[in-house]
């Protein structure tokens, strides 16, 4: 980021397509994502994209074949943005996994902008009871953090460990906790350790300190993958740890007795589906979750993005348009 590598340009309102819909976004969620992708941590897909994949906005214009929603309605586009419907992921319900998957921010132009376009059928209704800067970081922060606590299989009242406490984290703790979970976790940084307690967690500790209690489950938001190890070590037998992140730095060599053996399980996530995103929104609403929030003005997202890369965010950082 010390590099400045978002530029801030001028390009012409675009023109909504088949099925598109022509969004005036009102604020973006910035997340750890897009910070990948400045970094090169992720390849970018296209030249000059614009990056941004939580976005909350209002419907100006509907493009011919649209069915859901239209001019005057507000609206969340979030990370995935189309999939082929056709391959033997997407007809087995894990779109998620699609090879011809295309996301907001990556393949297409996202809502680090004024403007952008996005496919009908991938386009969300928002739940109530928010305010904008509010909704935008439920969009992938939320619903990825909700797919990672599914991968987690953490059983009803269980106790959870989870590494990195951020705008993903902050959220999943929330639904965690609200099915009667211990949350325990594990990150660097005290003001996000103070968040956790001020939310509920059952203990707030660095990212290398041993666990309170063995846990049933861990979730490593984290895109660090030294806390793979100790992470594993404080499972219980069983116990499974999901990986949230879309970028983990390299893996230390495991110690197979030590942090795998009596059936502990590391498995990854990857994107969501919109059944996630849906069942996620739904039950947002319904928890009435705590989000909290920085807000910035568009033309500092070089800031904001820094910010998020020196652990200065508390929660979720979010790009107000006015
Ligand atoms: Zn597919
Ligand atoms: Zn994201």
């Amino acid at each position: 980021m010390a590099t400045g590598p978002l530029r801030l340009t001028d390009r012409p309102v675009p023109e909504p397509g088949q099925g598109e819909l022509l969004i005036r976004v009102l604020c973006c969620g910035v997340c750890r994502t897009d910070l990948h992708l400045a970094e090169g941590d992720l390849r970018p897909r296209r030249a000059d994209v614009t990056p941004g994949h939580e976005v909350v906005g209002e419907v100006v214009a509907a493009g011919d074949g649209t069915t859901r929603f239209g001019p005057g309605d507000r609206v969340g586009v979030a990370w995935l943005a189309g999939t082929d419907g056709s391959c033997r992921y997407c007809r087995r319900g894990s779109e998620n996994l699609c090879p011809r998957s295309v996301y907001t921010g990556w393949d297409r132009d996202g809502g680090y902008a004024e403007y952008l376009l996005a496919a009908d059928g991938y386009v969300h209704p928002l739940p109530s009871g928010f305010s904008d800067a509010e909704l935008a970081p439920l969009l992938c922060a939320g619903i990825i953090g909700y797919r990672a606590l599914r991968r987690a299989e953490l059983p009803p009242g269980g106790r959870l460990g989870i590494w990195g406490f951020g705008g993903s984290a902050h959220l999943a703790a929330q639904v965690a906790m609200a099915g009667g979970a211990a949350v325990h976790v594990f990150t660097r940084a005290p003001a996000a350790r103070r968040l956790a307690l001020d939310l509920g967690a059952a203990s707030a500790q660095d990212s290398f300190d041993p666990s309170p209690e063995p846990l049933d489950s861990a979730i490593i938001f984290a895109p660090v993958g030294d806390v793979v190890p100790p992470a594993l070590r404080n499972l219980d037998r069983g116990g499974t740890l999901a990986i949230a992140g879309i970028h983990l730095s390299d893996i230390p060599a495991l110690n197979y007795t030590g942090d795998l053996f009596q059936e502990r399980t590391l498995r990854s996530v990857t994107a969501n589906t919109r059944g996630d995103a849906e069942e996620f929104l739904r039950l947002a609403e319904r928890l009435r979750l705590r989000v909290s929030v920085t807000p910035y003005p568009l033309d500092a997202a070089d800031r904001a993005l820094a910010d998020l890369a020196a652990d200065r965010i508390t929660g979720a950082a979010v790009l107000m348009m006015t």
